[in-house]
C-alpha cells in the first residue's frame, strides 16, 4: 500500500470530501487516521457532507466491473449528487455534453454549424441543445452544478471571453457566462478555456493516472497544445502558451496563414490547409474529417498529406519537447483520427530533432476519449473547480 500522507493543520469538510473522492478514505476511521482528526470533528464534518449529497453511505451500484476486496458498506464521492454541462465550442462544429460529477458523460450531442457562426447565433442553439440533452440524461437544470466551455484560441479566464483571437473575431472580449443565464439564472459558475488546454484536462482519467508531465496536441482545423508539468495545467501569463499553430517554419515560409500572417505552422499543416491542398488535388472534400476518412479507408494522396502534416507538427513539437522534457505526448484531433500515418510523420521529426535524452523515454500515446474528449475536457474543467475542497467548503457554508 502506498504511504498516506496527512492533511496538514485541522482538516475541513472540504478536504475530508477530497481524501473520500480520491477514494484514500473510505471509512470514518480512515478519515480519522488520515487527518488526525477527533471521532467527534469526523463526525460532524461526514454529516454535513452527507447532507449535501456529495457524499453517500453504502454498497456502491454495479455500474463499473467491481474491482474486488473492497469492504461492502463505505463512504463514497456520489457522482450523482448533480452534473456539469460540457460545449467545446469550434469553428465548424461544437459538441455538447451533460456529464455526471465524475466526468461520465450522460447525453451527448454534435451541433453542425456555418464556419465561423457569431456568439449571438451559436449561443442559443447551445443553450437549446444543453436543455434537449438535459431531458436525454433525465436530469433538470437545477441538478446543474457548473459549466464548462471551450472555445480555440487564447481565452482570458477572468472574464471567460476569447482574447485577440485573428480566427474567432467575433468572440473576442465577449463574455460567455451571460448567455448560459437563461438556462440557469446564473445560479451556477461558468468556466471558460482553450480548446487543446480542456483536451489535455481530458487526461484527468486517462494518461495523467500515470504522467504528471505530459503534452496534448491538438491537431485538428487548428493546431495548438495543452502543457501539463507536475499534474498542473500551464496557461502562461496571458493563457496563450501552447499556442504553436502559429510558429513560423521554414517550409511555410511565403505561405498566408488564417491569422493574417505568413510563414504559419498551420499554413501548411492544419486541417483548413489540408482541405486546400487535397482540393488544388482534385479531391472534392470540404472539411478534415473528410481527408480523415480518405487516409483511413487507405488513399495514397490522403495519407501523404496526413504524414507530411505530422512531420511539420512534429518540428515544432521537438523544440516543446526540449524545453518541457514531459513524459508523454497526446495525439487528439481530427486529424489524429489518422493515427497512423499522423504519428508516423510526428516521430520522423520529433525523434530526429528532439534531443536524445529529452526522448529516451518519452512515449507517444492516441488521446483517451478519442472524439469525446473534448467533452470530457470541459467537464472536467467545471468539475475541477467546483469540487475542490475550498470550493465544497464554501458551498457547504452557503448551505447553511
Ligand atoms: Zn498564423
Amino acid at each position: 500500500m502506498a504511504v498516506m500522507s496527512s492533511v496538514p493543520g485541522p482538516a475541513t469538510a472540504g478536504e475530508v470530501f477530497s481524501l473520500i473522492r480520491d477514494g484514500r478514505a473510505r471509512t470514518r476511521s480512515d478519515v480519522g487516521r488520515l487527518t488526525g482528526l477527533s471521532r467527534t470533528a469526523v463526525a460532524a464534518r461526514i454529516a454535513s457532507l452527507l447532507e449535501s449529497g456529495l457524499v453517500v453511505e453504502g454498497v456502491e451500484e454495479e455500474r463499473e466491473p467491481s474491482t474486488g476486496g473492497r469492504p461492502p458498506v463505505g463512504l463514497r464521492f456520489n457522482r450523482d449528487a448533480g452534473v456539469v454541462l460540457a460545449g467545446a465550442i469550434g469553428r465548424s462544429r461544437t459538441q455538447l455534453g451533460v456529464c455526471d460529477l465524475n466526468g461520465g458523460v450522460l447525453a451527448t450531442n454534435d451541433l453542425e454549424q456555418e464556419v465561423g457562426a457569431a456568439p449571438d447565433d451559436l449561443m442559443p442553439q447551445v443553450l437549446a441543445g444543453f436543455t434537449d440533452l438535459l431531458k436525454e440524461a433525465g436530469r433538470r437544470v437545477t441538478d446543474v452544478r457548473a459549466v464548462g466551455l471551450s472555445i480555440p484560441g487564447t481565452v482570458e479566464l477572468e472574464r471567460g471571453a476569447s482574447l485577440d483571437s485573428p480566427i474567432m473575431a467575433g468572440w473576442n472580449g465577449v463574455e460567455l457566462a451571460p448567455y448560459l443565464e437563461k438556462l440557469t439564472g446564473g445560479r451556477v459558475p461558468v468556466f471558460v478555456d482553450n480548446d487543446a488546454n480542456v483536451m489535455a484536462l481530458s487526461e484527468r482519467r486517462g494518461h495523467l493516472e500515470r504522467h504528471r508531465d505530459l503534452l496534448f496536441v491538438k491537431a485538428s482545423t487548428g493546431i495548438g497544445v495543452g502543457i501539463v508539468t507536475d499534474g498542473r495545467l500551464l496557461r502562461g501569463a496571458l493563457g496563450a502558451a501552447g499556442e504553436i499553430g502559429h510558429n513560423k517554419i521554414a517550409a511555410a515560409q511565403g505561405l498566408p496563414c488564417r491569422c493574417g500572417d505568413t510563414g504559419c505552422l498551420e499554413a501548411v499543416a492544419a486541417g483548413w490547409a489540408l482541405v486546400q491542398a487535397a482540393r488544388t488535388g482534385g479531391h472534392e472534400i470540404t472539411h478534415v474529417r473528410d481527408l480523415v476518412a480518405l487516409a483511413v479507408k487507405g488513399d495514397a494522396d490522403a495519407r501523404h498529406l496526413v504524414r507530411v502534416a505530422g512531420r511539420r507538427i512534429g518540428e515544432v513539437v521537438a523544440s516543446t519537447v526540449n524545453v518541457l522534457n514531459p513524459e508523454a505526448v497526446v495525439v487528439g484531433g481530427d486529424l489524429a483520427q489518422a493515427y497512423d500515418p499522423f504519428v508516423a510523420g510526428l516521430r520522423e521529426s520529433l525523434y530526429s530533432q528532439a534531443s536524445a535524452l529529452a526522448t529516451r523515454e518519452l512515449v507517444i500515446v492516441p488521446v483517451t476519449h478519442g472524439e469525446q474528449s473534448g467533452v470530457v475536457g470541459c467537464a472536467a474543467l467545471a468539475i475541477r473547480e467546483v469540487l475542490d475542497s475550498a470550493a465544497v467548503d464554501r458551498a457547504l457554508l452557503d448551505a447553511d
